[in-house]
């Protein structure tokens, strides 16, 4: 081990001599810094920024490993440069391509109807978009005085985080009071042949230099089915590949929906399927072979492109945990309410705690509160029930709540009402678009007013329409209410205002308006 060194930074001294009123700087001066934030993702960017706000001496590390391929990007997370956002936008460009198609029937002149889009435009767009991101990221730190180093931060003791500020250079260390760990996840690849080194990951499909083509999804989570589905609106042909069901612990009739309303829009499932290899051929492109699990049949098939969609381990391998004393289950930190970990001075927030949504808001409103507790006072803990979410296909499917099976489970089905309907957009009349699969329902309970414990959507801007919901949902929400409320017409979140029929009624819940 190399002499200690100690950040000297012309930021750090700055930072360390404007921080002379800082009561945390004034009251615990053993400790280079008062938080050290391990992850400048949505969780420790959240998490940082609000302890510097609050007065806290606040080093931040990131550093992204290349994967496979080489993709690599800056600060910011998954979120930012490998997920939401470009997932988001690329959605967005999906959508734009059936619009252009829809636009015809309502008297549009579109030229040439075999509309394709420029991959290599929309990608280099998608990522000018990050760099910007990245750039006003970097920026807001200096601003708010968060001090960045881009290393990987591990532990040598629970307060001592060690550090390579450049490749070769000698290690550095740092001291912290509490030291939060926010180091997210990564894709996971299969352990079969060829898997690593022919295969990509949602990691590198935003930044693809050449057109997907062909491509196997492996994995029907939020990942594999949103990333089907805008392949497919751009124009390519993916198949999707699933173990065993989708979107598993996903309330089952919405997925179902989901899936036959992504079957019907030309996307393949291979069901009950597991990947066993992946050769290159001569020609470049590349056989997967596989088995069907429920017939024990051996397929294979060719694609130019296999993206692995199987879920993400947590980072914890490059921490050291084992220095500080920090318990972890599988790849994840075991954290209690207040998200602390084994070693009370040591915090873990995001993707990287073990039995968690996996979600952006999430981390980000976990890292604030986390800061606030720590160096203003608060007391307010993270609510992790009821948190909304949207899987980004075609027609968006976004909840909030119980699914009609947990309620079920938890409540028992005599004490479970379930409203549903189908109903067909307004937008969708003129171009005669497919209204089988626009549904929702409400899984609430049978008694009094009607508590409603899981709104369920499937239709356009689905997250837009569950997210004011959701709001409403964890203020206690009950069918009276819904049913009291004046709906904004025509709108499709109004139709959450007129539910009616319910499940245990056996009425068709087709309105007449569907049928044409
Ligand atoms: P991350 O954002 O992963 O940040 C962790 C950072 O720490 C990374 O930069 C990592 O490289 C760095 N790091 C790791 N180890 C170290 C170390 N030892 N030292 C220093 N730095 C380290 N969520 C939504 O809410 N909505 C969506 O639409 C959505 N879409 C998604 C789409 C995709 C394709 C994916 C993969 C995820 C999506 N998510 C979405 C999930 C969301 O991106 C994550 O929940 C969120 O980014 C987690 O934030 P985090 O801060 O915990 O981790
Ligand atoms: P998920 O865990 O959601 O899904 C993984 C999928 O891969 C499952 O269908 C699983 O099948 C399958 N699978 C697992 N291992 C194998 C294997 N060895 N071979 C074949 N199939 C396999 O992971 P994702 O990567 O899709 O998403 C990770 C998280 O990221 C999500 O939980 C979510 O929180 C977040 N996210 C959020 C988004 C949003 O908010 N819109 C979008 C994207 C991600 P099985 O069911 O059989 O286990």
């Amino acid at each position: 081990m190399s002499t200690i060194k100690f950040l000297r930074s012309s930021t750090h001294n700055a930072l360390r001599s404007s921080l002379g009123w800082c009561r945390h700087a004034a009251s615990r001066p053993r400790y280079n810094y008062d938080l050290v934030v391990l992850g400048g993702g949505s969780a420790g960017l959240a998490c940082a920024k609000e302890a510097a706000g609050c007065g806290a001496r606040v080093l931040c590390f990131d550093y992204v490993k290349p994967t496979p391929v080489g993709t690599k990007w800056g600060i910011g997370g998954t979120c930012v440069n490998v997920g939401c956002i470009p997932k988001k936008l690329m959605h967005q460009a999906s959508l734009l391509g059936e619009a252009v198609h829809e636009a015809v029937a309502y008297g549009w002149n579109v030229d040439d109807k075999n509309i394709r889009p420029d991959w290599g435009k929309l990608v280099r767009s998608v990522q000018n978009h990050i760099k910007s991101v990245n750039w006003v990221t970097r920026v807001d730190l200096r601003d708010k005085k968060v001090e960045y180093v881009n290393s990987m931060g591990s532990f040598r003791d629970s307060h001592t985080i060690e550090y390579v500020a450049m490749p070769g250079a000698e290690h550095r260390q740092v001291t912290s009071e509490y030291v939060v760990v926010a180091v997210g996840g990564r894709p996971r690849y299969p352990d079969i042949p060829g898997a690593v080194e022919l295969g990509i990951t949602s990691d590198d499909i935003f930044s693809y230099e050449r057109e997907p083509g062909r491509t196997l999804v492996v994995g029907a989570g939020y990942v594999g089915l949103e990333c089907a589905c805008f392949l497919k609106g751009l124009g390519y042909e993916p198949t999707v590949m699933v173990r065993s069901i989708v979107l598993r612990g996903f309330d089952r009739q919405m997925s179902e929906l989901l899936a036959a309303m992504m079957t019907e829009r030309g996307i393949p499932f291979l069901g009950t399927t597991i990947p066993k290899a992946v050769e290159r051929q001569a020609d470049g492109r590349l056989l997967v072979r596989y088995r069907n699990t429920s017939t024990q049949m051996d397929g294979s098939d060719v694609f130019d492109t296999v993206l692995w969609a199987i879920g993400r381990k947590g980072l914890i391998e490059d921490l050291n945990l084992e220095a500080a004393g920090v318990k972890t289950h599988d790849d994840k930190i075991v954290v209690d309410a207040a998200e602390a970990t084994s070693v009370p001075h040591i915090f873990a927030v995001g993707d990287i705690i073990y039995g968690r949504p996996e979600l952006t808001p999430v981390a980000i409103l976990s890292g604030r509160l986390l800061a606030r507790r720590l160096f203003a006072g608060s007391t307010q803990l993270m609510d992790y029930a009821d948190v909304a979410t949207t899987v980004f296909t075609p027609l968006e499917y976004s909840c909030v709540g119980m699914s009609e099976e947990t309620a079920i489970e938890l409540r028992g089905a005599d004490n479970i009402e379930v409203f549903h309907g189908y109903y067909k957009p307004t937008e969708f009349f003129i171009p005669q678009k497919s209204v089988r699969h626009c549904y929702l329902k409400a899984v609430a309970e049978v008694s009094g007013d009607q508590k409603i414990l899981g709104l369920h959507y499937i239709g356009p801007v689905a997250g837009e329409v569950i997210q004011g919901f959701a709001a409403a949902l964890k203020s206690g929400l009950t069918v009276k209410t819904l049913l009291n409320t004046v709906g904004i017409h025509p709108t499709t979140a109004e139709e959450f205002t007129r539910l009616s029929i319910t499940k245990r009624s056996g009425r068709d819940p087709t309105p007449a308006s569907c049928c044409s």
